[in-house]
């Protein structure tokens, strides 16, 4: 029998990301939500220099599953699944040689402005994760059950077929979710859920409401380096590693 020890973890910093691209849209929300390829270039640059390495889910999950803190590491994380990622974070990430996990909405994949799947498959390829942000990008806490499960299970099933691997992760669109949000994710096979900000949390030690910082147009980088003050240590229930 595996025997369950209580674990302080220090997590990782979660950085939220939505768009990478040349030129801002004239929308104030979408233009906050959109950083410059130079900026992104000078963020991952500002990682090396610090030593912060970037992990993946699939690691943070190992780490957390065996009681273990991941030390010096950012998780960096992009919602929405726009094209621009593939065409400018994409590279610029692999430059550096660093990784991320991209959360898509599974029907507006191949839509105007989108990723595509092949796109996604090229990207899973050269060692990006993704994660689940619903079938359609609409707020969790203010639906019937059934309309929740199938926004959850709908996006796993298309979303692990296409990257034929498991998904493990989701991010609730608006960072909203609800107490059955968290049973519709483990019965889905989900391991960590993602939230934004921690006024959505309700379990600060719980793997399925981990908060994460919004990195913004503009961000300074004394801006970019006051969201990398290391978040508190969680409780969890752990089996030692071997
Ligand atoms: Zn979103």
């Amino acid at each position: 029998m595996t025997s369950l020890l209580a674990v302080l973890l220090s997590l990782p910093i979660v950085l939220m990301y939505h768009r990478v691209d040349v030129t801002a849209p004239s929308d104030r929300i979408s233009q906050s939500l959109t950083i410059s390829p130079d900026q992104f270039t000078a963020e991952l640059q500002y990682l090396r220099d610090r030593h912060l390495r970037t992990m993946s889910v699939a690691e943070l999950e190992a780490d957390v599953r065996s009681g273990q803190s991941p030390s010096n590491a950012v998780l960096l994380t992009f919602d929405d699944g726009y094209d621009d990622q593939y065409q400018y974070a994409f590279p610029i990430l692999r430059r550096f040689g660093d990784v991320a996990t991209f959360f898509v909405n599974v029907g507006s994949v191949g839509k105007p402005r989108h990723m595509t799947w092949q796109q996604i498959a090229t990207m899973a390829q050269e060692g990006m994760s993704f994660g689940c942000h619903g079938v359609t990008h609409s707020d969790l806490a203010v639906m019937g059950v059934a309309a929740q499960e199938y926004q959850i299970e709908r996006c796993v099933d298309v979303l692990s077929a296409q990257l034929h691997d498991n998904v493990i992760a989701y991010a609730y669109p608006s960072g909203a979710f609800d107490e059955r949000t968290v049973r519709l994710e483990q019965q889905a096979g989900l391991l960590l859920g993602f939230t934004t900000d921690p006024r959505f949390q309700r379990d600060a030690d719980s793997l399925y409401e981990l908060t994460r910082r919004r990195v913004k147009n503009g961000m300074t980088t004394a801006d970019f380096a006051s969201l990398l003050a290391p978040p508190p240590s969680i409780k969890i229930r752990a089996s030692p590693r071997r």
